[in-house]
């Protein structure tokens, strides 16, 4: 091991390289190059192989990190694919856009004194070679088996349920209600973090080992609940959360305030082609414009590094805690910067002024950050006599998601929910208060991450072939 591997004491952290940020702004490309194969190698043999790899304990797949380190530092990028997939039914997507400065780089051994070893480029780098040398295969089972499963949502959550539940035999129907395949990694994150052929490119794959999609089909409009759970084996609920937070604001009922899904899925459909007529006249374009955007998550992220895309003339970002207590990643903040975005911290919006029915100004204060609550956050409190007030052309709220009203969705009153509205089901088996209706994803967690999703969908799929093998089981061992 020694040959090849604990280099990050002769060999410093390099990223692959970084687009500069002028050139960032004009396009919607990812902003990272790839490695070339020798810098691959050289990144990950800075890997100190630890006794106890705590890069793998924080990254909610418990990937194998170590391992398929060590292989692509010996250039056994095969071996290093296969057990990279083994835990990850979708690398190229988590290479990409975990936060991994919180997760597996964030814990790594060497990160207190060295750099972190580049994990999420070398994923990346390991999984964009397996599809080019065609290693990657579509889930084709080896046995077919008679009984179906539907899935509600193609997000990451339902996608990766589909494909475990495939490749053991089952046969698939995912709907949903967009027209592309893919959730939030189509319509809410932008580009130049996940460049959408990435996404496509899997979708086919899926499609390529048999799984149906039905698409443009809303469960609970176009069909009911009640009518999948009649036509399949086992029904999975990966519907995501879409319900947008507001503010309850003066002068909030002022046109140029939008949601911020409604703005990143304009930009996305215009990326991808799309009429999109709200984008053409300008309503939901930052093209020349002053932006403010309200929020300190991945999405709020996302709407300022879309707007200096989109070529506004200023892109301002309110958040009411400081740099050190935002939701978000602060690599994205350290990209939106290098790209122009100016952001105001312990600023609070307290309102919208404007004529003629159109926002002008965005009023706001300053707050300082008190004790910790019960959930452990610094508590934000105004600073008296702070206000201030802003120039804007459009403001996007970015203030996070709840779920929709499921049960009524869905007309289905006995679908249990938290207060919250996220589905509640038993940890164990991931079924939900119907029997045979499991859940999975942003629906039971609450807004959450692409890699949690993954990792609920494959449980949730575990779970769902437990059951309908139990259930196949059950007459059998009754007539003993
Ligand atoms: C702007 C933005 C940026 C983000 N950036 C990141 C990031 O950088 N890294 C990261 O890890 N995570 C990020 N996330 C979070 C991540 O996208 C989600 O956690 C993840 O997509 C959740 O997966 P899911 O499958 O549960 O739901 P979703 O991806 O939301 O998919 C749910 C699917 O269900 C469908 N659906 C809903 N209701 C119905 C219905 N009644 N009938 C049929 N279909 C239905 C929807 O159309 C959708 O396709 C981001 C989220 C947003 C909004």
């Amino acid at each position: 091991m020694a040959e090849h591997m604990l280099k990050f004491v002769s060999i410093g952290q390099a990223m692959p390289d970084k687009r500069a940020a002028a050139e960032r702004r004009r396009d919607f490309d990812e902003i990272y190059r790839d490695f070339a194969r020798e810098n691959a190698a050289r990144q990950a043999s800075r890997c100190s192989q630890c006794g106890v790899p705590f890069c793998q304990v924080h990254c909610p797949l418990s990937n194998n990190i170590p391992d398929w380190l060590k292989l692509t530092a010996e250039g056994r990028l095969e071996e290093a694919y296969e057990l990279s997939q083994a835990t990850n039914t979708f690398p190229e997507v988590c290479g990409r856009i975990c936060p991994q400065d919180r997760l597996c780089e964030g814990n790594c051994v060497i990160e207190k004194g060295f750099e972190a070893v580049t994990i999420g480029s070398i994923e990346k780098y390991i999984t964009e070679t397996a599809f080019a040398e065609g290693w990657v295969k579509p889930p084709t089972p080896r046995k077919e088996r008679g009984e179906s499963v539907g899935i509600v949502g193609a997000g990451p959550a339902g996608l990766a349920a589909a494909d475990v539940l495939r490749r053991l035999g089952y046969r698939v129907s995912v709907y949903d209600r967009y027209d592309r395949i893919g959730g939030l990694m189509i319509y809410g994150i932008p580009n130049f973090k996940l460049e959408k052929e990435v996404v496509q490119r899997r979708a086919a794959l899926l499609e390529q080992g048999g799984i149906t999609f039905v698409l443009n089909c809303e469960v609970g409009r176009d069909i009911g609940l009640e009518a999948l759970r009649a036509r399949h084996d086992a029904v999975l609920i990966a519907t995501g959360v879409y319900a947008a937070r507001d503010m309850a604001a003066a002068g909030r009922s002022l046109a140029n305030i939008v949601p911020a899904m409604t703005y990143l899925t304009a930009s996305n459909r215009k990326g991808l082609g799309d009429a999109v007529p709200e984008f053409d006249d300008g309503t939901l374009n930052a093209e020349g414009k002053r932006v403010v955007v309200i929020g300190g998550g991945d999405t709020a992220m996302d709407c300022v590094r879309t707007a200096v895309r989109q070529g506004a003339k200023s892109v301002q970002c309110l958040y009411r805690r400081d740099r050190a207590n935002m939701p978000g990643s602060l690599r994205e903040v350290k990209h939106a910067e290098e790209e122009g975005v100016e952001f105001l911290w312990l600023t609070q919006p307290t309102g919208f002024e404007g004529k003629t029915g159109r926002l002008g100004r965005v009023k706001a204060q300053k707050m300082k950050l008190g004790l910790a609550d019960s959930s452990g956050r610094a508590v934000p409190k105004p600073v008296e006599e702070s206000d201030i007030a802003l120039k804007a052309d459009i403001a996007i709220l970015a203030l996070g998601f709840d779920p929709e009203d499921l049960p009524a969705m869905f007309q289905a009153p006995e679908l249990l929910v938290s207060p919250a509205g996220t589905v509640k089901i038993d940890f164990r088996r991931f079924e939900t208060s119907l029997p045979g209706v499991f859940a999975a994803g942003d629906i039971v967690r609450g807004a959450s991450l692409v890699v949690w999703a993954i990792r609920d969908g494959r449980d949730a799929a575990a779970a769902i072939h437990d059951h309908i093998t139990a259930r196949a089981a059950a007459p059998a061992a009754a007539a003993e």
